[in-house]
C-alpha cells in the first residue's frame, strides 16, 4: 500500500506536489492536527499551504502550525459542519499521500523586533494555528496570546505556551480565564502603542478587533491581519 503510494511521490502533478501522511492527532470531536512529509520545504512560520487528497480537485487552505525547525509539517484543522474537505481529511490516514501546494502568504512576523516589541496574537479557533508555528519557531518572541473559542475544551495544545502568555477566553463556558468573546476581552485591555498585532480568524473578530485597537492608539501599520472565513 505504501509503497504505491510512494510511487505516486513521483509522477506529483504540476499543481501541487503529493506529500505522504505520517500521523493524526485527534485534539477534539472536530479538530485535529495532521502531520505529513516536510519534502524540505522552505517556509516563513505564518504562510499556509493549500491542502487536499491527493488526486482529488478540491483543496483548500490551512496555515502551517509546525515549526521551521520541524521536519515535518503539520496543520491544525477544525471539520466543518456541511464542509467539504475539512471532513475528507479528518479520515486520512498514516502513508496516505496529500496534494499540497505552496507555501504562500504574507502573515509574517518583522523579524528585526521580535524580542523587543510587544506582540499581541488574537486567535479565534484554529486561528491560533500560524502564532503556534511563530512561538515554536521562536522561543525568544516577546508576546501575549488570547484565544476565543466556544468551550474551555477547544484551547488547543494549550500547554505549547508559556501560562504567563497565554489567555483563553470562552464564549460559552467558564472554562477559561475570560468569560466571553476576545474582543470583549480586548476592550477593557490597553496594550502598549508600540505593540505590533496579529489577528487571525474568522472576519467578524477581525473587523471589530481592528476597531477596538485602532481607537484605544494602536497605529493601523502595526496590524496585521489572516481571515480564515
Ligand atoms: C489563508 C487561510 C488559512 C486558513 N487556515 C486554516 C487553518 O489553519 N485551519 C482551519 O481549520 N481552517 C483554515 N482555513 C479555512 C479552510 O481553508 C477551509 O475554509 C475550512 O477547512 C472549510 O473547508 P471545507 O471544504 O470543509 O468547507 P467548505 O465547504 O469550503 O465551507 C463550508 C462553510 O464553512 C465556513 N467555514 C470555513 N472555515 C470555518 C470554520 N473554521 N468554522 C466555521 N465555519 C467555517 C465557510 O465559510 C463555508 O461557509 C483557512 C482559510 C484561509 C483563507
Amino acid at each position: 500500500m505504501i509503497e504505491e503510494v510512494k510511487a505516486s511521490v513521483n509522477t506529483a502533478n504540476a499543481t501541487g506536489q503529493h506529500y505522504l501522511v505520517h500521523s493524526i492527532r485527534h485534539l477534539t470531536d472536530s479538530a485535529y492536527v495532521l502531520r505529513f512529509d516536510r519534502n524540505q520545504m522552505d517556509f516563513i512560520p505564518g504562510q499556509h499551504l493549500s491542502v487536499g487528497l491527493a488526486n482529488d480537485p478540491q483543496a483548500r487552505e490551512y496555515s502551517i502550525y509546525s515549526s521551521v525547525n520541524d521536519d515535518f509539517l503539520e496543520i491544525l484543522i477544525k471539520e466543518v459542519d456541511e464542509g467539504i474537505v475539512s471532513k475528507k481529511l479528518k479520515k486520512v490516514k498514516p502513508g496516505q499521500a496529500l496534494r499540497v501546494t505552496g507555501p504562500m502568504g504574507f502573515f509574517k512576523l518583522n523579524m528585526g523586533s521580535i524580542a523587543s516589541d510587544p506582540h499581541l496574537l488574537i486567535a479565534t479557533g484554529t486561528g491560533i494555528s500560524p502564532f503556534h508555528a511563530f512561538v515554536k519557531s521562536y522561543p525568544e518572541l516577546n508576546y501575549q496570546l488570547i484565544h476565543g473559542v466556544r468551550y474551555g475544551q477547544e484551547a488547543y495544545e494549550k500547554d505549547h505556551y508559556a501560562d504567563q502568555r497565554y489567555i483563553l477566553c470562552t464564549s460559552r463556558d467558564d472554562k477559561g480565564h475570560f468569560k466571553g468573546r476576545t474582543t470583549d476581552y480586548l476592550r477593557k485591555f490597553q496594550p502598549q502603542a508600540n505593540t505590533r498585532v496579529y489577528l487571525c480568524g474568522n472576519c467578524d473578530m477581525i473587523f471589530e478587533a481592528y476597531d477596538i485597537l485602532t481607537d484605544k492608539g494602536i497605529p493601523t501599520e502595526n496590524i496585521h491581519t489572516e481571515v480564515y472565513f
